[in-house]
């Protein structure tokens, strides 16, 4: 086996951006993480001071490992909050946020997850520009695009079925020749069918993606993709011009067509992949807290369905066994193994070779998102050989991995390869 391509991701925003030059207490962390793993990238919040910029990357220089500028784009942008009224409009007019499955902890941290609208030119070239200063102000090896999408399940369900606001309704009509309102009724009675379903309807469905999908939602669903497309490229293109590489963050793939990141599409416009294959994070893109945001949607809008059941019909969907109820897949997370499924997922989108797939899990503890304990380390680690990575990145910031699980991973590593 190659030897797998590493990279970490960093925030240094809070109170550690002040403190990273005490006692040279990143640039001790950046060696373990160099001499542990032998670290190819490091991924950095652009919230982050000049001065901090250009400390982060002198050490990454002096340690060859290539830094990546890591930029928001439509959701929790450095220095720019999305007011409610700005963000993404459902179907029925809610903005940003929905009601049904919604997280209880939307807007209440410091990442706010209220998305802004891939069509609303005049807030996304102001993102663009300041995008722009950034990478010239950093002089890092390449930039990471993330929070490129409409909102997931933890948005609320209705947000699955965004944009209509005036900026889409006007650029819809020019792609299609049809009027985006008209769609309104159309997902109003699809949450009407919801209401009724049974159980044993989804066992027809192939995919999460299938759950919200109707034929006639088809043209509404192409522009989402197509809206997300658009601006990844526009951003991924800029920084090619700066001679600059370009790595993306998207759901995986079982839940991507939800928020309407489309693998494909995507692959033309960066050299990597990051897809975040969180089992156990309960928070925005964690597949535990996205799982249990759809599914108690479901169970509210239907709440003749038994959740029990709709546990067990969901299972086959992701390819691993699921806990039996929402509490339980919330405190226990997914499967591991999920890595593996999710991996056979982007093979048979038959990607061109020159993209590269970096699995993106977790490796951080936080208190109430996000604990990895060494026994959920060692079975990611097994399923990431066993899916023959070739790369992962431990996400989602080195200063709140414990050292000894970047221990983990390295001894496990010059074991396996
Ligand atoms: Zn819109």
């Amino acid at each position: 086996m190659n030897k797998m391509w590493m990279g970490t991701q960093i925030v240094l925003n809070d109170n550690a951006g002040k403190d990273v030059n005490k006692g040279d207490y990143l640039k001790k962390k950046l060696l373990l993480a160099k001499e542990m793993l032998d670290l190819n990238a490091l991924i950095v919040w652009s919230d982050i001071s000049k001065k901090n910029l250009d400390l982060v990357r002198e050490i990454c220089v002096e340690y060859k490992i290539k830094t990546y500028l890591w930029y928001p784009v439509l959701a929790d942008m450095p220095g720019m909050k999305v007011k409610q009224e700005e963000a993404v409009e459902a179907f029925n007019g809610l903005r940003g946020a929905g009601r049904l499955g919604a997280w209880n902890n939307l807007g209440k941290r410091e990442e706010d997850f209220l998305f802004l609208c891939p069509n609303d030119e005049e807030k996304v070239t102001k993102i663009f520009g300041h995008y722009e200063a950034k990478i010239k102000e950093c002089g890092f090896d390449g930039v990471f695009l993330d929070r490129i999408r409409f909102p997931s399940p933890s948005n609320g369900f209705e947000l699955l079925f965004s944009c209509f606001c005036p900026s889409c309704v006007g650029r819809f009509n020019q792609d299609f020749q049809e009027d985006l309102k008209n769609y309104r009724e159309l997902i109003e009675s699809l949450f009407k069918n919801l209401k009724n379903i049974k159980s044993v309807v989804l066992e027809n469905n192939h995919s999460l993606f299938e759950i919200i999908y109707k034929n006639s939602l088809k043209h509404f669903f192409d522009f989402r993709r197509q809206s997300i497309y658009r601006l990844v490229d526009r951003f991924a293109q800029k920084a090619k011009k700066m001679n600059k590489l370009v790595g993306i963050d998207l759901f995986a793939p079982s839940f991507a067509p939800l928020v309407s990141q489309d693998y494909r599409l995507l692959a033309e416009t960066c050299d990597w992949i990051k897809p975040m294959i969180y089992c156990h994070a309960n928070s925005p893109a964690g597949l535990p807290l996205e799982l249990e945001s759809l599914l108690r949607a479901i169970l509210k809008l239907n709440p003749g369905l038994d959740e029990n059941e709709l546990m067990c019909k969901t299972s086959p969907l992701l390819g691993v066994a699921l806990p039996k109820n929402l509490k339980k897949l919330l405190e226990n997370g997914i499967s591991e193994y999920m890595i593996c499924s999710e991996m056979q997922k982007i093979r048979e989108f038959d990607l061109p070779e020159r993209i590269k797939i970096y699995a993106g899990l977790e490796a951080v503890q936080l208190s109430g998102l996000c604990n990895i304990t060494d026994k959920i380390l060692k079975k990611y680690l097994q399923s990431m050989i066993e899916a023959e990575m070739q790369g992962v990145i431990l996400s989602w910031d080195l200063l709140k991995i414990p050292e000894k699980n970047i221990k983990i991973v390295g001894d496990f590593l010059s074991k396996n390869q």
